[in-house]
């Protein structure tokens, strides 16, 4: 099967919600993948940031495959080990004096999030949630009600739920827009999909402060931001501002699905017996490979790692000056080419012509969210090819 036989067959038997992909991947190693027709890449997107480990790790296809053989699926009506370890791990990396919610994607994660948020704010007198212009948290009913983004929120609204949206990085709107009846504050401590774009420092502290001064749960969205890929295991600890509840996925299973929501203190026992669940949450195999992408982070020194290749993989992008090219933005390995137009597109096209996969995640932004296994090699033959990849763009564009 060739790049076109699997595009064409794609774009027969699945909804047209995607779009077409340029390419079909067959297989991966560390940081490298290879497409249907045999064109070798640099991984430089990591399937939006999940595949932490990169492709076809050791640690994680063992612990896969071995749990896979064991026992594959329980249900909630039974305990599995792996689950167990890996809620006790999430609890111990985040600080202690939480419980865990394990769900099968983000959304799921912050569905769980929101359900708590919603009962928290049902007895107290609490009726409405305030969230970010341009933040995303997801795709189902609930978790798009959150989500800022009108594009994608109009053709399913009006929503059940009271949602009301400040502009991201303004601690006054944050203020302004919090008082004693609003339940929670949905934040992503970067925002991801609107362009890997940072909040002014001490941002995330200010909102733990106005959430602590009128009772409103801080809800802090690290779908995309934790599990090391900021240089820490979660992006809260940067300015140590601990959420109430947390949210997790993407890179957590390495490339299996699994989410959690973490609840601290007395937000850890608002759930109670029944009032939420889901068949495959918690699910061993997802468990396994959990572990495994977290031991491994431990183990290697992935945060420090991911830490100082992001840096040589930014100086290495600010160190160009092209027509195309504003600047770059981000933390870690979770950066934005910032472009001073449209071409995004054009740029992420002619990075793959390259053999570098990057993902135009705005009209004027490229995201790279490379596995934290990147070498500093990788990172520099891709700021070494840029500008013959903007030359490219530009031509095209
Ligand atoms: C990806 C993402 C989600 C949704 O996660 P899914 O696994 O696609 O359901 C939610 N919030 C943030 C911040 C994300 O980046």
């Amino acid at each position: 099967m060739t790049n076109a036989d699997l595009r064409s067959r794609f774009a027969d038997v699945f909804m047209p919600n995607y779009g077409v992909p340029p390419v079909a991947l067959v297989r991966g190693e560390g940081a490298r993948v290879w497409d249907a027709d045999g064109n070798e890449y640099l991984d430089l997107i990591g399937g939006i940031a999940v595949s932490s480990l990169g492709h076809g790790h050791p640690a994680l296809a063992a612990a896969v495959a071995e749990q896979a053989a064991a026992l594959a699926h329980t249900s909630n009506l039974f305990v599995n080990e792996p689950s167990v370890r890996l809620a006790e791990r999430l609890v111990a990396l985040a600080g202690g004096d939480a419980r865990v919610f394990l769900a099968n994607s983000g959304t799921e994660a912050n569905e769980a999030a929101l359900k708590i948020a919603v009962k928290y704010g049902k007895a107290h007198g609490r009726p409405y949630v305030v969230a970010t212009e341009n933040g995303f948290h997801g795709r189902t009913l609930g978790a798009l009600s959150l989500t800022g983004k009108r594009s994608i929120r109009d053709p399913f609204g009006p929503f059940a739920l009271d949602v009301r949206f400040v502009p991201y990085g303004d601690a006054d709107a944050l203020r302004a827009a919090v008082t004693d009846q609003c339940a929670a504050v949905f934040l992503e401590p970067t925002q991801g999909e609107a362009g890997v774009v940072p909040p002014p420092a001490g941002y995330f502290t200010a909102a733990r402060e106005i959430c602590d001064a009128t009772g409103a749960l801080l809800v802090a969205d690290e779908i995309q931001s934790a599990i090391g890929r900021t240089g820490a295991w979660f992006a809260w600890q940067h300015e140590n501002a601990r959420p109430d509840l947390l949210t997790l996925a993407k890179g957590l299973g390495g490339g299996l699905p699994v989410g959690a929501c973490l609840a601290f203190g007395a937000h850890a026992t608002t759930f109670a017996k029944g009032d939420h669940g889901s068949t495959f949450g918690g699910n061993p195999v997802a468990a396994a490979a959990a572990l495994a992408v977290l031991d491994t982070i431990e183990r290697d020194g992935l945060l420090a790692h991911a830490a100082a290749v992001g840096d040589v993989l930014a100086s290495g992008i600010a160190a160009v000056e092209h027509p195309l090219l504003a600047g770059v933005r981000g933390r870690g390995l979770w950066r934005a080419l910032v472009l001073t137009g449209p071409s995004a597109p054009a740029v992420e096209a002619a990075a793959r012509d390259a053999g570098f996969l990057v993902n135009a995640v705005q009209a004027d932004a490229v995201r790279l969210a490379p596995p934290l296994i990147l070498t500093d090699a990788q990172a520099r033959s891709f700021t070494a090819a840029l500008p013959a990849v903007l030359d490219a763009a530009q031509k095209a564009s």
